[in-house]
């Protein structure tokens, strides 16, 4: 076996996360070495959205360049639509600036990091598997991998290593405590040369039975997500067919039926769970994590590429001021308070991707959030703020979602209350509570936090 190639950093995997990690320490002189299993570009319908947000954060990393050359597509806000029934709302300035959000292809956008961290002389990018995490007296010193082709086994010496094998990651299990759930599957097709209703925006339809996503990702392509809700992926099959055709197609804005009968008539399929992972790393030196593999959300709101871009530069920064990254006492102290300060920048993410796919799942609470989102004004601007990841005020976020049930309320008991209607609004409330009880205490293990929504749950 051959030893004892040592790095400052290793990384293992080079996706989104890993990519720009690398990039980030690289060009800070850190000796990063990367590990990939497939440097070849993918097929992907993940990641095709960056908010705002994300693109703020390449911006502070230095990296925004990474963006050119794609055929991106500016994302300038969201459409909305329902049951006939749309409006539009615009992303807010940041600072004075008007910051587009972009919609692109994942795999161009990933095989555009490789080549800028391959072009880099402090980074060496290896095409193979990481197998395992070598440890010495309970701190992982590294890791060992096979080269493409290979069977041999070669280890990797590091001061850190930062894993990031996305969201089937094999490391997530060593290395942190957190249940994985799937929320929902979703079906994604590429719809060709499709008109818009809202140029240049997203568009969530809030469709029976659950919502469906529209955003262009080039300049002749534009993505359809279609959520099948519950954990039972679904599968080619004339039933699925009938299910598109019949129960989705007259749900879309009609500019769009005909690329996506087209799409559906040439059955291009592609499925992919979507996960809820907290955020639970288990204290081990040496060693950290970043991207999927550490943390998921629903993808509804398009926020995970930006969740991995706040976590770079939050950890990243500490690895740079270290400075010597064999100083193990310094290395841990970093990752410790990266870990500990990590949800300020990604709460509202986490939060209101799921608190939202919840609300998407309960009548009365969909009704009431496509109300109060049209009704405009600060109903709008602030939830889109969030949702475009230029804010992270996580009480602004809570404000609006118990705003959101309460505008319901008032729907509901119109013209007058009745015991009936009283009853429905009640179990709305409840509804909301619990939606978002458990997505706020992943966040905040703290006491007072869990004390609380633990009030508000015997309330509801
Ligand atoms: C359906 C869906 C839609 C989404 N849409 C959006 C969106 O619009 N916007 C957004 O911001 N986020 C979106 N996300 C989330 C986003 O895609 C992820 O947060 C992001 O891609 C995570 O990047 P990553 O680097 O952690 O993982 P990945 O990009 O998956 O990269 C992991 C890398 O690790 C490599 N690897 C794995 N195991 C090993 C090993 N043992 N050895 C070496 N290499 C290994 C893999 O080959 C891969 O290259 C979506 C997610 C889903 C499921």
């Amino acid at each position: 076996m051959e030893t004892n190639k040592q790095f400052d950093v290793c990384m293992v995997g080079a996706g989104v996360a890993g990519g720009i990690m690398a990039a980030y320490l690289g060009k800070h002189g850190l000796r990063v070495a990367v590990i990939e299993k497939n440097m070849a570009e993918q097929e992907r319908m993940i990641g095709e959205l960056l908010q705002p947000g994300g693109v703020i954060k390449l911006h502070e990393l230095g990296l925004e360049n990474l963006l050119d050359g794609l055929d991106a597509q500016p994302i300038t806000g969201y459409g909305l639509f329902m049951e006939g029934d749309n409006f539009k709302i615009s992303y807010p300035k940041h600072d004075g600036q008007t910051i587009t959000g972009r919609g692109l292809r994942n795999g161009k956008f990933v095989q555009r990091i490789r080549q800028h961290i391959l072009s880099m002389p402090e980074i060496t990018v290896i095409e193979g598997t990481v197998k395992e995490l070598t440890e010495e007296q309970g701190r992982v010193t590294g890791i060992k991998y096979t080269a493409k082709h290979s069977e041999e086994e070669i280890q990797i010496t590091a001061g850190l290593t930062i894993v990031c094998d996305g969201m089937f990651s094999v490391f997530r299990a060593q290395l942190s405590s957190a249940q994985k759930k799937v929320s929902s599957y979703f079906l994604g097709m590429i719809l060709k040369d499709c008109e818009l209703p809202f140029k240049n925006h997203g568009h969530v339809i809030v469709a029976k039975p659950s919502p469906c996503l529209i955003y262009p990702i080039s300049s002749t392509e534009t993505r359809i997500l279609i959520d099948f809700p519950g954990n039972e992926a679904p599968r080619k099959s004339a039933a699925l067919t009938a299910f598109l055709t019949g129960t989705i197609a007259p749900q879309l804005p009609p500019q769009i039926l005909p690329s996506f009968m087209a799409a559906v008539a040439e059955g291009k399929f592609k499925v992919m769970p979507n996960h809820l992972i907290p955020a639970r790393p288990v204290k081990k030196a040496g060693v950290a994590m970043i991207g999927d593999s550490l943390n998921m959300r629903h993808p509804l709101t398009g926020g995970g590429m930006t969740a991995a871009f706040s976590d770079i530069l939050n950890l990243g920064n500490r690895l740079v001021k270290t400075g010597d990254l064999h100083d193990t006492t310094r290395i841990d102290k970093a990752v410790k308070s990266f870990y500990a300060g990590r949800h300020k920048q990604n709460a509202t993410i986490n939060i209101l991707a799921d608190a939202l796919y919840g609300v998407m799942q309960n009548e009365d609470l969909k009704i009431a959030c496509y109300d109060y989102l049209k009704s405009g004004g600060k109903h709008a601007l602030e939830p889109i703020a969030i949702l475009s990841a230029i804010s992270r005020d996580e009480q602004l976020l809570l404000r609006h979602f118990f705003a959101v049930a309460f505008y319901g309320v008032g729907g509901i008991i119109k013209p007058f209350p009745t015991p009936k209607n009283i009853s429905r609004s009640y179990s709305m409330l409840k509804a909301a509570v619990s939606i978002v009880r458990p997505l706020v205490m992943n966040e905040h293990p703290g006491l007072f936090t869990r004390s609380a929504f633990r009030m508000a749950g015997v309330l509801f």
